[in-house]
């Protein structure tokens, strides 16, 4: 199968490959036809925010070999940039989707990190969507590299075929830039809270809402604990795209 990724858009120097949900799904196949590792990056504003200050994780950013628009703020800001995006793909639904096509093609999923018990529940929730799905392996551990050798053991001995890490980022993309070389799977995914939304653990936005753009503020009302993160998802981010393109006029 073809290579179907379009050009990139960058956001503050960080790239982000103009796909729709589809073609993302599409990308993802074509790498588990192929045999080197691949690693995917779901972009969202604080992703942006971080890289700004954060060279190592800049430059795992840089070297993904998919980056999916992930979050609103990259979709207003690429339209304000003039390089506008042409559709959202967010981690929760690129799972589903990927594991609809684990269920088809007898894919592996491993489902790493979240506290302990949650990627279980995330696991029995994809089953349950996806009947004849087969999940390698459940485990909570530790983004802590003094894991990391025990870790990549009880990963390297089941062999998924798509291995997600929710460690929040940049740890779980770090974590899997790490140690992608050691268990080369053939596509690895940070997905941050996507188990925990699975799970049923913390609330995901209705549609209207997350199509409106405020999934920010639903966020702030569940999870008020975050408002330091959405201070840095909203008004920073925001200042910052307005700034870098006032500077390049
Ligand atoms: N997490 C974890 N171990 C850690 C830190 C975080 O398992 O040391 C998990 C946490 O339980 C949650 C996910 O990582 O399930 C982070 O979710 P969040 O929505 O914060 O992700 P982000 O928005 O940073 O991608």
């Amino acid at each position: 199968m073809a290579d179907i990724r379009p050009e990139r858009v960058v956001i503050l120097g960080v790239p982000i490959d103009n796909l729709t949900l589809d073609e993302a799904l599409a990308q993802v196949a074509t790498f588990l036809q192929q045999s080197q590792p691949h690693q995917v990056v779901t972009v969202n504003p604080e992703f942006v925010m971080e890289a700004q200050h954060n060279p190592e994780f800049q430059r795992v950013l840089l070297q993904a070999d998919l980056a999916t628009p992930d979050g609103f703020g990259v979709l207003l800001a690429a339209r304000w940039q003039g390089t506008p995006l042409r559709g959202r793909v967010t981690g929760v639904e690129l799972t589903r989707r990927i594991a609809e096509l684990a269920a088809q093609k007898g894919y592996r999923l491993f489902l790493l990190g979240a506290a302990p018990g949650v990627a279980q529940q995330a696991a029995a929730v994809l089953i349950a969507q996806s009947p004849g799905l087969v999940i390698a392996g459940c485990f909570a551990g530790s983004p802590a590299p003094r894991h990391e050798p025990f870790l990549r053991q009880i990963i390297a001995a089941v062999r998924p075929d798509v291995l997600l890490v929710a460690y929040g980022h940049p740890a779980q993309d770090l974590w899997i830039a790490r140690n992608q070389p050691f268990l080369r799977i053939p596509v690895a995914i940070g997905v941050g809270g996507v188990f925990d939304y699975l799970a049923g653990r913390a609330p995901l936005a209705p549609g209207w809402i997350r199509r409106m753009g405020l999934e920010w503020l639903y966020r702030l009302c569940h999870q008020p604990q975050r408002w330091r993160r959405i201070l840095v998802a909203v008004p920073c981010f925001t200042w910052a795209v307005l700034r870098a393109h006032r500077v390049r006029q």
